[in-house]
């Protein structure tokens, strides 16, 4: 049995460094060409694995060769993928440059992971059911993640929806009934409770209306300064550790993972968070994403050199 069912995107990274970004039909010669793990839903449940929780993933590769490759480093790792469909054509890939400076640039097709509809994903989540906790981002068809996510409630599993990327129409109508706790960056809070969101006060308020909008509780994530948080027993700022940072991708998804790892051990809510606002400090000490996800021993590591007072 897993503890935690992560529902979402999986993707390959190309990742090309080039001394500048070309111009329109203009060719630039690129160097380093990289292939690494990448998606959401790939990420989030790398990071949840890698903290030590027992992790299914449900989602869907190509027939290409990234598809069997996913699957093989993911079956590595030690991650349940009998809810990985396998689907005729490309797998969700990312085309990433990178210049000299170290600005990017990112076409992503999403390939298989357009395939996934709400039968699939809640017949899967019933499936592997029971699990102590559900955990989404929405790279996915949205409707694709409603449908997981009022399984997993109605099986009995805690909900957890990660708003990233905030699709174009909107959040799906009802989501946040069925979400017991969201976790929304300061820009994505601001997209959905239609407020600017800057810094840690704006910020309660963001995670008040997101409250107000239907979720249980909600988090909202402020990269350097910490995440704040609003539940029905009460608010809180988790301040962020000190590290030096080389680049935040995958700050959120390792954020995401480990808080559904933490809770899924019935970690205290305070504890989890500061588990969860380590590893997202982790993710920023090392390039890419995949490779970033921290270790339980390097999150206990970190836990243990700076106890932060929640405020
Ligand atoms: P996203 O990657 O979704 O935009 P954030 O940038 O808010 O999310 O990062 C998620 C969490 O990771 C933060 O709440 C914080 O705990 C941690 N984090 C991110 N950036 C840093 C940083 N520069 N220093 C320390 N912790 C960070």
């Amino acid at each position: 049995m897993s503890a935690v069912v992560c529902i979402g995107s999986l993707n390959v990274d190309l990742v090309v460094r080039v001394a500048r970004m070309p111009d329109t039909g203009e060719t630039v010669t690129g160097h380093a060409l990289e292939r690494h793990l990448g998606g959401k839903g790939l990420n989030q449940a790398l990071a949840a694995r890698r903290a030590g929780g027992d992790v299914a993933l449900v989602g869907a590769v190509g027939s290409d060769d990234g598809g069997a490759w996913m699957l093989r480093e993911l079956g590595h790792e030690g991650i349940d993928l009998t809810a990985v469909s396998v689907v005729e054509g490309p797998s969700g890939t990312a085309l990433i440059e990178v210049d000299a400076r170290g600005a990017n640039r990112i076409v992503v097709v999403p390939g298989a992971n357009g395939w996934l509809t709400s039968d699939y994903t809640s017949a899967e989540v019933s499936r592997l059911a029971p699990a102590r906790i559900a955990l989404a981002p929405l790279e996915v068809p949205p409707v694709a993640v409603l449908g997981a996510l009022r399984a997993a409630r109605s099986e009995g599993m805690r909900t957890i929806l990660n708003t990233a990327p905030v699709p174009a129409e909107g959040l799906p109508q009802g989501i946040l009934d069925v979400t017991d706790i969201v976790v929304a960056n300061e820009y994505e809070a601001s997209l959905i409770a239609q407020r600017s969101v800057d810094g840690i006060e704006p910020a309660y308020a963001a995670a008040r209306a997101l409250r107000d909008l239907g979720a249980g509780s909600a988090i909202v994530t402020l990269g350097a300064d910490g995440a704040v948080w609003s539940t029905p027993e009460g608010e809180g700022h988790t301040p962020a550790y000190p590290v030096t940072p080389i680049d935040t991708v995958a700050a959120g998804d390792a954020f995401c993972g480990v808080l559904a790892a933490s809770l899924a051990r019935d970690l205290p809510w305070e504890d989890a968070l500061r588990r969860a606002s380590a590893a997202g400090a982790l993710a920023t000490t090392v390039a890419g994403a995949a490779p970033s996800l921290p270790s339980a021993d390097a999150i206990d590591r970190l836990v243990a050199a700076h106890p932060l007072e929640d405020t």
